[in-house]
């Protein structure tokens, strides 16, 4: 889905959408919505399905990241600190997501990484405040995702253990009641897909069977195949929009997985032409990439494209993908191998969907 994020460094995003995109689901966090009030004020369309992340990392003061200072709320020069152990941001959070009438909301969470030693807190935070989330919801209609971090099966046994406790005493609720789960914490780790589907298949054999599984953040086109393969059943990206920043242009999976092109192509300088290659309406406007290069927004909705384009593949055929994958060197390829060894040593992660 198309993250409109906010924050991290990243280019803006674009208010109201560009003609002739669409989508139908769009990702957003509560951070960027502080202040902006409804979906009319964001230029969202009443059909959109919007989810609506906590912005949990950016409400931690760090040096290298101030943003809550330039959005206006907490940690700004002057006000006190707000971490996500504070009870009263779970609640400002969960009222900012309601009041913006999401369909999907995802719990505020306390990353693990940089952490030294305090791991077990975090992870206690992170239980504590998805139960107390579910504890303070008003509005049914928004369906709480609960966000997992963990680095691995001891840490995702743990934090499902005091999750299972937090959720009983707070809310009278089983983990099999929730209205599902996402796996957080795997931006760093975006160029190690390896890592990535070991997490996956971890979350797939100890959250409740049938359970709703999103991933955030890591859905670039060439690891969207192996998402949905080692157990997803949604994901987001803003990975398109960094990328166009950067001039890179997507191949489409296809040309990627037949070996015609690789998975991105520096734009400045290039003499392919786009449309050879791609059918978005946004490649038909340019002659060569290199052309395209000094249009960052179309490179954007093309890398979007491709991105759509390569998630409704993967959907549609997550075994032929995993195999053609599995075939191929570097680490993309060692991934798959791995995933289908994991599958096929374990009962297959698609049974438990
Ligand atoms: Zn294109």
């Amino acid at each position: 889905m198309y993250n409109l994020g906010a924050g991290g460094g990243q280019p803006r995003h674009w208010e109201p959408p560009p003609r002739g995109a669409s989508w139908p689901h769009v990702m957003l966090n509560a951070f960027y919505l502080l202040g902006r009030g409804y979906r009319k004020e964001v230029h969202l369309s009443p059909g959109v399905v919007a989810w609506v992340d906590s912005g949990g990392f950016l409400y931690i003061r760090d040096s290298t990241r101030r943003l809550a200072g330039l959005h206006g709320s907490g940690g700004g020069p002057g006000e006190p600190e707000r971490l996500p152990d504070d009870e009263g941001l779970v609640e400002e959070v969960l009222r900012v997501q309601e009041g913006f009438g999401a369909d999907y909301a995802f719990t505020l969470d306390y990353p693990l990484a940089g952490s030294d030693g305090d791991a077990r807190y975090r992870l206690w935070v992170t239980a504590r405040n998805a139960a107390l989330a579910y504890q303070l919801r008003v509005r049914s209609s928004t369906r709480l995702l609960i966000v997992l971090h963990y680095r691995g099966e001891g840490e995702l046994r743990l934090l499902l253990g005091m999750l299972a406790r937090e959720l009983r005493e707070r809310a009278s609720l089983r983990l099999d009641e929730v209205d599902g789960f996402a796996v957080g914490g795997l931006v760093p780790y975006r160029g190690r897909p390896l890592y990535i589907v070991e997490r996956l298949v971890e979350a797939r054999r100890l959250l409740p069977r049938g359970a709703w599984l999103h991933v955030l953040g890591v859905a670039s086109p060439v690891n969207i195949p192996l998402l949905y393969a080692a157990g997803a059943d949604s994901m987001d990206s803003k990975t398109f929009v960094i990328a166009a920043a950067k001039r890179l242009w997507y191949a489409p999976l296809e040309e990627y997985l037949t070996g015609r092109l690789p998975a991105r192509l520096e734009a400045r300088g290039s003499r392919l032409r786009p449309a050879d290659h791609c059918t978005c309406p946004w490649c038909a406007g340019f002659d060569t990439l290199d052309e395209m290069a000094s249009e960052p927004k179309a490179l954007a909705l093309h890398n979007l494209h491709v991105s759509l384009q390569a998630a409704r593949l993967a959907a549609e055929e997550p075994g032929r993908l995993l195999r053609l994958y599995a075939g191929r060197g570097g680490r993309l390829g060692a991934a798959a191998r791995r995933l289908l060894e994991l599958t096929r040593a374990a009962v297959s992660v698609w049974e438990h969907r």
